[in-house]
């Protein structure tokens, strides 16, 4: 099976291009022009000159020793919640933003969920010295107050999405509507693996970063570039595209992505988009996501916001689809527990969205050798309030 897009912009059945008749140039020059600028030998040279000196990249890559304890097996983190900003987001921003400054675009806008994106974006605008427009949605706002704030401070202007669930998934609409208006000078960062051709494989490059360390580090610490398995959890699906993506064609490595089950797969409550979704189009690509069946969009939920999202990119639809990527989820209150256990356990606060991918060990039974990755998607500064909320620890 091939797991990479198709010239036509498709990962098997899913992926392609919906988009209204007037984001067809925008979308249209981006197709056209973005494999010939990214993998130009100068625009290479620039994009890992900043993630070395500007991101703090290569991350490392840590042997949790006490968490590897608890689940018998040889666990490392992929520390991503050590990237300036706090998570993954900033390495698909820097990708982007630097694409955009030779399409000669001056502003930009992006959509947000927990804030990270939007923080990753205004973080790369104020380092350009581009303008920038970020929708969130109020509920979101509401949660995850300290990032609508460090937006502001960087210079970005945030407008609150106020329809639907007010939270990613409106902001997405938003943001596109506010594309369709301002088409020629504007330039939209997708923060995930999601929207139209050729965000999906664009977002996924640039987050390969991840896996192509994470192998030359295994390699140097364990002498084999090849984990048993690589733990993310997915939101939209970036992180788990960056740490899958080197290991795609190698099927002995076992790819585990975690989704949000919110309160409860049955619950009404979830964001557990495989488990619940089916087939259709959203935000621009034909891929799985959570509908009614005359085709709504449902309302999704997780305790995370970056989790909170109806449907994955295509390229996991896909890689579902095939089975090449095993595909479990966990509830708001097995993520807590297991962000407070990462932090007892090793001294790391996570993100609650990184905090889905540890709770995601305890449904497996490892061999002691096992190596398995964990991808650390982000830091838990954002989450204080809501992991204090909780309160059990
Ligand atoms: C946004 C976010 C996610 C979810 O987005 P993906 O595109 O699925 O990676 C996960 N972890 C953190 C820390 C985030 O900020």
């Amino acid at each position: 099976m091939k797991y990479t897009v198709n010239a036509k912009g498709y990962y098997g059945q899913f992926g392609g291009a919906f988009i209204p008749e007037m984001l067809y140039p925008n979308v249209e020059e981006l197709r056209t022009k973005y494999l010939q600028i990214i993998n130009d030998p100068e625009y290479q040279r620039d994009f890992h000159k900043l993630l070395k000196d500007y991101v703090g990249r290569p991350t490392p890559l840590y042997l949790a020793k006490r968490l590897s304890n608890i689940y018998n097996a040889t666990i490392y983190l992929k520390r991503e919640d050590l990237c300036h900003t706090g998570s993954h987001k900033i390495n698909n921003t820097i990708g982007q933003i630097l694409l955009a400054q030779r399409l000669g675009k001056q502003k930009i806008i992006a959509e947000t969920g927990a804030g990270q994106h939007g923080v990753a974006t205004a973080t790369v605008c104020a380092l350009m010295g581009m303008e920038c427009v970020v929708y969130m949605g109020k509920v979101d706002m509401e949660r995850q107050r300290p990032n609508v704030e460090r937006m502001r401070i960087l210079g970005a202007t945030v407008i609150p999405a106020l329809s639907g669930s007010m939270t990613l998934k409106d902001a997405t609409n938003e943001a596109m509507r506010h594309w369709i208006n301002n088409p020629t000078e504007t330039h939209y960062i997708i923060g995930s693996v999601v929207g139209p051709h050729p965000y999906p494989d664009m977002v996924s490059k640039f987050q390969s970063i991840i896996s192509e360390e994470i192998k030359k580090q295994l390699q140097e610490e364990i002498g084999n570039s090849f984990p048993d398995y690589v733990f993310a959890c997915v939101g939209g699906g970036s992180n788990a595209a960056g740490a899958f993506y080197h290991f795609l064609d190698d099927e002995h490595v076992n790819l585990v992505a975690v989704e949000a089950a919110g309160k409860g797969l049955t619950s009404g409550e979830s964001a557990a988009t495989t488990a619940l979704g089916k087939p259709g189009v959203l935000h621009g690509s034909k891929t799985i996501l959570m509908q009614t069946d005359d085709g709504q969009v449902v309302e999704p939920h997780s305790i995370s916001a970056g989790l909170d999202y109806p449907g994955i990119g295509p390229m996991h639809a896909h890689l579902f689809e095939g089975g090449r990527v095993k595909f479990i989820s966990a509830t708001d209150d097995e993520s807590l527990k297991a962000g407070i256990e990462l932090s007892r356990a090793e001294g790391i606060i996570p993100a609650l969205e990184s905090a889905h991918a540890l709770a995601g060990l305890s449904q497996f039974k490892f061999e002691k050798d096992d190596v398995v990755v964990v991808n650390l998607s982000g830091r838990g500064d954002k989450d204080l309030e809501t992991y204090i909320k909780w309160g059990k620890y």
